[in-house]
């Protein structure tokens, strides 16, 4: 599947959100002025940036810079073979849908976990009924909880959902509107069945989030190397055009984990990911 870019066009600049991690070495507050500052309208919390900060203050900061919060990245991590361990975390997540709903973020994203050892059907049971436990609060809170499938280099520790079609059976299995899915080009644009799930998605109502950046080759680190769009393989054009296809009308949020562009002068990064927004995705 590849989409000339010419055919297809730019996406919307209001539907752009950059994730904290992406500028990680600014401040929440560094972040929100940079990104407002360039007409970026939405900013993705990540809880690593609200450290040392009170949920109101931060709220506070990203209302004075005129911005949306997509998401609250991330809960989950549900997978745990002490079941004290497994009702800690869930606690944890009932804590995490309440910061989310003090910063008015549409969904709290939640990277499932794993532990290394159990199968993996087992683990994605523990992940459902953790989701199930927090429904109540997420209900409450009328916070979206979307499950993020994460590249199989994660299953053994950190992700026993690697593909859309195991996020999409719990999502039946509980069957809630508020209940749906993160899609990460990163972690699935390898998939062969990757355009009927985004369809069934769509056609379901369960596509909430759609994170985007680039798969470099070769990938020198597989957790901090990724791209920026149009300085990899992944067909992001193409990914989004079946997204919007699918009735995907949201952010676009751009999430890089990046030793090498961390250690560049992040306003020029943050240009950057604007021009190649436009360009390449
Ligand atoms: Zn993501």
């Amino acid at each position: 599947m590849t989409t000339p870019e010419s055919q297809v066009a730019p996406p919307d600049r209001n539907r752009l959100a950059v994730h904290t991690m992406t500028t990680k070495p600014l401040s929440l507050a560094k972040a929100a002025e940079a990104y407002s500052r360039r007409g970026i309208p939405g900013i993705s919390v990540w809880v690593e940036a609200l450290e040392g900060m009170t949920t109101a203050s931060a709220k506070q900061i990203v209302d004075d810079a005129g911005l949306k919060v997509p998401a609250l990245v991330r809960g989950g991590f549900f997978c745990a073979s002490d079941s004290l361990e497994r009702g800690k975390r869930i606690e944890h997540n009932r804590q995490l849908i309440q910061t989310a709903a003090d910063l008015d973020a549409e969904m709290l994203v939640l990277v499932v976990g794993a532990e290394p050892g159990v199968p993996l059907d087992q683990q994605r049971g523990w992940v459902r009924d953790g989701i199930e436990s927090i429904l109540p609060e997420a209900e409450a809170a009328n916070v979206k909880l979307a499950i993020e499938p994460l590249h199989p280099m994660y299953a053994a520790d950190k992700s026993c959902i690697n593909r859309i079609a195991e996020a999409r059976v719990i999502c039946d299995q509980l069957d809630h509107c508020l209940v749906g899915i993160a899609v990460d080009v990163y972690h699935v644009w390898w998939a062969p069945d990757l355009s009927r799930e985004i369809k069934l998605l769509g056609e379901a109502g369960r596509l909430f989030g759609f994170h985007i950046c680039d798969w470099r080759v070769p990938t020198r680190d597989l957790l901090t190397d990724r791209g920026l769009m149009g300085d990899g393989c992944i067909d992001i054009r193409g990914i989004r055009t079946e997204v919007e296809a699918a009735g995907f009308d949201g952010w676009i949020e751009v999430e890089i984990f990046s030793e090498e562009h961390w250690a560049a002068d992040q306003g020029d990064y943050l240009d950057k990911i604007i021009q190649r927004y436009d360009t390449h995705s």
